[in-house]
């Protein structure tokens, strides 16, 4: 099968570019090779670990993914907000292939070395306040929110862990039981760990309430049912991820921050999907005038080597004994040296600007579509972090009943014609635009059309 109708996009002017930017399907999705390829996996590879896309990847530039096939897809996922800066971004190839020559490890707890700490400064400079801030490097976005909630605990010398109806926070044994949904997360896979409190959330589409509203029934859940002196802290995505981008309402977060501050609790934000220049600001929390005690950063930082961050005031990164924080591959020199090359890139590119070029492009053909199909409920998020809710038919002004059935048409159909397209949603009724901010407008204008056409074949 071939693609059924033409690429609005042409291949990018710039030279930088090692793959031309343009979608293009030269066979059946997923094609001869790939299917191949996905026989051999399923002999050796775990089924408890899936993929959106069965198709295999040989190459990937810019906001194009290419597999073995030779199709180009365009990639609206990055990886699930990774390859912030583009796919295989060349200052971040070069400094991370120039560390590999260097040195690859040493261990930072055991001989430490510079990249770790200007990776630790990039962050205080760039992460919301203007306090004195520390950080610790670890791997991976569960593994920050392990330590942001260990940091916490022995900052504040309380038990608790509040969370956010919706929230995702990974899937790891703690983590776990921090996500909303249980499927597929944490079914089968219990005992959950204990003192982890899910607390309702701002989610203005369906609950209407406006900020300081949505903090008050917060704050009531947190001190009915916790009790502020047991509680060590709240840990809040700014924008919902897997949740589905939901914003919160105006006023929320900067309310629930000066609650945590009055009643000593630390006030995580896991910026782990909406950080590192992905919303058009360094972090999203700063688009709410929210300050948080501690950040987490992760995906984002290190172009799409595994790096992850605990980052906030010094006082309470301080908290923990020598020795209680760290691990063998956290910090590691190239992905450090990798992220130290995404810092620069961030600001050399202008890329905080091309969050809001992209944010312009998604909302303005976005709003067309709406206007053309009422099963877009909502549309919401920022930057390059944007998001439809599906609703059925003639419910978007009443119950607003999830569609999801129609996501995951539309994904499918988007994937058939060369459109990398993830969902998200506690009901599985949303579609997420999370694509690296190299993707140019043809590429974005091109993909709304494939969504349109998979809209109108519902
Ligand atoms: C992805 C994600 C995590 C978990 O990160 P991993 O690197 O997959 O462990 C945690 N929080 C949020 C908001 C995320 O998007």
């Amino acid at each position: 099968m071939t693609d059924t109708f033409a690429s609005a996009a042409s291949a990018s002017p710039s030279a930088a570019y090692t793959v031309p930017q343009e979608r293009r399907v030269v066979t059946a999705i997923p094609g001869p090779k790939s299917v191949e390829m996905h026989k051999r996996r399923l002999e050796s590879v775990s089924t408890g670990v899936s993929s959106t896309l069965p198709v295999y990847i040989k190459k990937a530039n810019g906001a194009i993914l290419v597999d073995l096939d030779d199709n180009h897809f365009i990639d609206l996922g990055a990886g699930i907000g990774v390859t912030t800066v583009g796919h295989t971004e060349a200052n971040v190839v070069e400094a991370a292939t120039n560390q590999v020559q260097e040195f690859i490890h040493t261990l930072f707890t055991i001989t430490p070395y510079e990249e770790y700490i200007r990776v630790a400064e990039l962050l205080a400079a760039h992460t919301p306040g203007d306090f004195k801030k520390k950080s610790v490097l670890i791997n991976s976005g569960a593994e920050a929110v392990e330590n942001g909630v260990k940091i916490a605990r022995k900052y504040t010398g309380r038990r608790a862990v509040a969370v956010l109806d919706h929230a995702y926070h990974g899937r790891t044994v703690l983590t776990m039981a921090m996500n909303y949904k249980a499927m597929p997360y944490a079914t089968g896979f219990g005992p959950l760990a204990s003192d982890v409190y899910h607390a309702p959330s701002s989610y203005p589409y369906h609950d209407g309430l406006n900020g300081a509203d949505a903090a008050v029934r917060t704050i009531t859940y947190l001190e009915k049912v916790i009790g502020a002196s047991d509680l060590a802290c709240l840990v809040v995505e700014p924008i919902q991820g897997e949740g589905g981008f939901m914003v919160p309402a105006d006023g929320y977060l900067p309310l629930l921050q000066e609650w945590c501050t009055a009643n000593g609790v630390v006030m995580i934000a896991d910026e782990i999907q909406s950080g590192m220049a992905r919303t058009g600001a360094y972090y999203a929390s700063e688009h709410f005038g929210w300050v948080p005690d501690l950040v987490l950063t992760a995906k984002g930082i290190a172009g799409g080597l595994p790096l992850a961050a605990v980052t906030g005031r010094a006082e309470i990164m301080d908290a923990s004994q020598p020795g209680g924080l760290g691990g063998t591959f956290g910090g590691n020199p190239v992905a450090c040296a990798a992220a130290i090359a995404v810092f620069e890139s961030i600001e050399r590119n202008d890329l905080l600007a091309e969050g809001a070029r992209i944010e312009k492009a998604l909302l303005a053909g976005l709003e067309k579509l709406k206007s053309k199909y009422d099963i877009i409920g909502d549309i919401r998020g920022r930057g390059a972090m944007i998001a439809i809710e599906l609703v059925q038919p003639g419910t978007g002004d009443t119950t607003k009943l999830p569609y999801a059935a129609a996501v995951s048409s539309i994904a499918a159909f988007a994937a058939q014609h060369g459109v990398l397209l993830l969902t998200a949603g506690t009901y599985g009724n949303v579609l997420r635009f999370l694509p690296s901010l190299a993707v140019t407008d043809a590429l974005i204008a091109d993909a709304l059309t494939v969504i349109d056409h998979a809209i109108a074949a519902l």
